[in-house]
């Protein structure tokens, strides 16, 4: 279930179910009020109203009584009783007709009813509804008697029998209820009131429809003696609060009625206002469920956008909430949190190209050492057997040399003899040399020597060489005071070693340039002397290879080879490492690391 969907059910559940509570509680409240109210004002004017009927019937009785009583109808013939009758018929205009009758129900003279004329009698169909409906047997009986109600000219009547004591006979009255019928009306208004005799037979009233089944069992209950007053179904099914008064002594029961409509309207009122105010608060909380569910999804939703981005390692959030509430600190707080983690990825990138870099330099290091130990081993190799070889040539050498000596003591100078023997004794000193720089290469052994400033021999070296840088013209740059730690071994061989390097750079300047010498201390453990020129430089597929024995680029027998080789050998003997950096046409520097003078100094 979406949270805008929880919000507005909340709303509604906070909203409208006391309000429909409340409204049903008080509409049930209200229509039990005035039922009871209504009805109770109802009860009291339909009890009135059958007071009204009684004091009706009472003088209506009473004003017959008195008038019989007044007549000598026993003295009279049947005419002159027919005349004197027409005297109270005249009189009582609640009267629609007289008559005078024996105990056997016979006329004793004829009936007055009619136009209150002399000598007019009335419609004789009327007059026998009228004598048919006399309740003789029980006046006879009681002394009074009221007969069950008829219709007869268009009204409600009944007719009442009055006993004349003495004279066994009875006078009869058509009574027209056109009075009650009229107090009926008023009382009714727009509603129902009608009398009833105990049968549920209609006397009078302003509706002629039937009663119902429960307006009978109203009227039975109102029977008791006291006024009733309950809600009951009418005619067409409607229902309608209704009140029942019995009319005392008579046995009638005045009935007033009105739709529950109209007697519970202020209770409808309720009803429909409370409906009104429930449609308005569930207007409200859908408007109110919707700005606030807006409120809170429309951050949410870009929240989870931005965590999106995040976790796709985008950094750079643009979260667009600016708000003074808990949301916008919540913001506040993940561009912060973001902004962190920016910092964080890029400490962690720089960590790893910068590991990268050492992985990188650890490897090129290994490489070189790698390399180093090789070329050591080879020219450890090369140095055996070269030691070997100039062993073995040496005495033969000698003894070459020594003899042809002696060819050419014997020869006149200038003979081509002495000419041939001369050229013989050079290849053989060429022989001696390379045989000695052989022996140099392969017998180089530190020994413990003695500790000495590296500057004297690299300086030596340089004198060796003044003349021909001179004459080369090539400047040189040293700068050998900034070393204060001295080396061990021997600064003759050491001189040597450097002298080769020296050598090499001055015939790869032979159009003259510059040559750098400097050293300096490394960390307090070593001495690094770097050799400078600005010569030819030295191709990179050649670099390997230069301090290989024998191997010379140089033409026409300048060089054989030996002097890199011999140098190499010598650094190492003394614990040290030689390298060359070069870039072809840009001159190449050596540089020799010779551990500083302290017994646990070594660099190999
Ligand atoms: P040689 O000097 O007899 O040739 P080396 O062992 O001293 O023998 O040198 C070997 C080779 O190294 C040289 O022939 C030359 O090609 C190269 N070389 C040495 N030093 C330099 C330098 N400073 N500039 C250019 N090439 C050099």
């Amino acid at each position: 279930m979406s949270f805008r969907t929880r919000i507005l059910f909340a709303l509604g559940a906070v909203g409208l179910v006391p309000l429909s509570l409340a409204a049903s509680f008080s509409f049930a409240a209200s229509k039990t009020e005035l039922e009871r109210t209504v009805g109770r004002a109802q009860a009291a004017a339909a009890a009135e109203a059958a007071r009204g009927c009684e004091r009706f019937i009472a003088r209506a009785l009473e004003s017959l009584r008195m008038s019989a009583g007044m007549l000598p109808l026993g003295e009279l013939t049947r005419d002159e009783t027919a005349k004197v009758l027409g005297i109270p018929y005249r009189q009582l205009d609640f009267v629609r007709a007289l008559a005078l009758l024996d105990y056997e129900g016979a006329l004793l003279a004829p009936p007055v009813a009619g136009p209150r004329l002399a000598g007019v009698h009335g419609d004789p169909a009327q007059v026998q509804r009228f004598l048919s409906h006399v309740p003789l047997r029980l006046a006879i009986d009681g002394g009074t008697a009221i007969g069950s109600p008829y219709r007869s000219d268009g009204e409600s009547r009944i007719a009442v029998a009055l006993q004349i004591r003495g004279q066994r006979s009875v006078v009869a009255a058509e009574v027209s209820l056109g009075e009650i019928e009229q107090r009926m009306r008023q009382l009714a208004g727009d509603d129902v009131a009608r009398v009833v005799d105990a049968r549920g037979e209609l006397l009078a009233g302003n509706t002629t429809i039937a009663l119902t089944r429960a307006e009978l069992d109203l009227v039975s209950a109102a029977v008791a003696g006291r006024p009733v007053s309950r809600v009951v179904a009418g005619a067409n099914g409607t229902r309608w609060l209704a009140s029942a008064a019995p009319v005392p002594q008579i046995g009638w029961t005045v009935l007033v009625a009105q739709p529950t409509d109209d007697a519970f309207r202020p209770a409808h009122h309720v009803r429909f206002y409370s409906a009104f105010w429930a449609a308005v608060a569930l207007l409200l909380i859908a408007v109110l469920g919707v700005v606030l569910s807006r409120g809170l999804t429309g951050p949410m939703e870009k929240l989870s956008h931005a965590v999106a981005q995040l976790g796709e390692g985008r950094y750079d959030v643009d979260l667009d909430i600016k708000r003074g509430d808990e949301i916008g600190r919540f913001a506040d707080a993940f561009r912060r949190m973001a902004g962190d983690l920016r910092r964080r990825d890029d400490e962690i990138r720089r960590w790893n190209a910068e590991l990268q870099a050492r992985v990188d330099q650890g490897t090129s290091e290994l490489r070189t050492a790698q390399d180093q130990i090789l070329r050591t081993r080879r020219l450890a190799a090369l140095g055996s057997l070269g030691a070997g070889i100039a062993h073995e040539l040496n005495n033969p050498l000698t003894a070459v040399t020594g003899l042809l000596t002696i060819l050419r003591l014997d020869l006149q100078p200038g003979s081509p003899q002495a000419a041939t023997i001369q050229q013989a004794l050079d290849q053989s000193f060429r022989m001696a040399k390379i045989v000695s720089e052989l022996r140099a290469f392969a017998e180089q052994e530190r020994g413990e020597g003695r500790t000495f400033p590296l500057d004297g021999p690299v300086r030596a070296a340089l004198d060796l060489y003044a003349g021909q840088l001179a004459k080369q013209n090539i400047r040189v740059v040293t700068d050998l005071e900034a070393s204060t730690r001295h080396t061990q071994g021997d600064p003759g061989r050491i001189q040597r070693a450097v002298a080769n390097v020296v050598e090499n750079a001055i015939q790869a300047m032979p159009e003259g340039g510059e040559l750098k010498v400097q050293l300096t201390d490394v960390g307090g453990e070593a001495l690094k002397l770097s050799i400078s020129d600005t010569g030819e430089g030295i191709p990179a597929a050649l670099r390997e290879r230069i301090f290989d024995p024998f191997f010379t680029t140089k033409k026409n027998g300048a060089g054989v080879g030996m002097g890199l080789s011999v140098s190499h050998s010598i650094v190492e003997a003394h614990h040290g490492r030689i390298v060359v950096e070069s870039e072809e046409g840009k001159g190449a520097t050596f540089t020799i690391f010779l551990p500083a003078a302290a017994p646990a100094a070594h660099l190999a």
